[in-house]
């Protein structure tokens, strides 16, 4: 039955019925009169008949893929960024506690996610909510990790699959089977238990730096290396320290990055899908700090 309406012309035929449907409804006398020649429907006429049918039938319909304007006004999901998660050191400096988060408040921020209600998504559902405004679960948040740290396998996935959430891994290759870093098995099980596993470049270096061959050593290859571990397509970006520019974005889109993710600047005007915002979860805060920080750094208009 799903795949039945997943055939391109079934859709069709669905648009087409919702069309004349709302023609019948908001124009009753242009519908009916049959002197009247059929206009021919251009898209962007189709869009606005469907803006004026009632929210649910648009939803179903939108195949167009909505304008960077379209996607900045959607509200935002929040979406988490995690790097370390380990008790604090006598050594770590006051900046690298920021992003070292202890096992038990990870442990307690999840389980507040869970009990408030939320619902892990993934990027697959974003872009989809972004670009065609699929509904989302209610209370949507997304966890991400960045740097392939091991304690993301052993401490960050087990959690989260206590929960039935699942998350996303952005992975620099060049760590991959070092001491304390993930192990390209440990990467594939990730993958096969349902998350997701993205780019983080090969050795971390600044996007807004690369040269022409840089494109190659840092996205290209790195894609096609985790693709051979995952068996599935690289289609997610995270920039490293959150950098990114305007010229980094058409290079993403040639090495078929559908989407990228950035830390909490603003979102590019023209290019929202290549800048999307996270927030990074300190290892200051504790599980209603962190709550707090969430539904104020995703409001409207960030
Ligand atoms: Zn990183």
């Amino acid at each position: 039955m799903l795949t039945f309406f997943r055939r391109p012309f079934v859709l069709l035929a669905l648009l087409i019925v919702v069309v004349a449907s709302a023609f019948y409804f908001l124009k009753p006398d242009a519908a009916l009169s049959s002197d009247q020649p059929v206009p021919v429907q251009t898209i962007a006429a189709i869009e606005d008949t469907l803006k004026k049918v009632p929210a649910p039938v648009a939803e179903l319909v939108s195949q167009v893929p909505a304008d960077a304007a379209t996607i900045l006004a959607r509200k935002q999901v929040p979406i988490l960024c995690y790097h370390q998660l380990r008790d604090w050191r006598p050594r770590d400096s006051e900046m690298a506690k920021t992003y070292i988060v202890g096992e038990a408040n990870f442990r307690e921020q999840v389980k507040m996610l869970a009990d408030s209600g939320y619902h892990s998504i993934l990027p697959d559902q974003l872009y989809d909510y972004l670009l065609h405004n699929k509904p989302l679960p209610e209370k949507p948040v997304m966890f991400t990790f960045d740097d392939t740290n091991l304690d993301h396998y052993s401490v960050a996935a087990p959690v989260l699959e206590q929960y039935g959430f699942r998350g996303v891994f952005f992975v620099m290759t060049v760590s991959l089977g070092r001491p304390n870093y993930m192990t390209r098995a440990q990467v594939k099980e990730l993958s096969d238990a349902g998350h997701i596993i993205g780019s983080h470049t090969w050795d971390h270096q600044n996007v807004k730096k690369y040269t022409e061959k840089d494109w190659a050593t840092q996205i290209e290859k790195p894609s096609r290396q985790l693709e051979e571990i995952t068996g599935k397509p690289t289609e997610y970006f995270a920039y490293p320290f959150g950098l990114w520019n305007e010229q980094a974005i058409p290079e993403l889109k040639k090495r078929n990055i559908k989407a990228a993710y950035q830390l909490a600047t603003s979102r590019d005007a023209n290019e929202p899908l290549y800048t999307i915002r996270r927030i990074i979860a300190s290892g200051y805060w504790s599980p209603k700090q962190l709550h707090k920080s969430m539904v104020n750094s995703f409001q409207d208009g960030k």
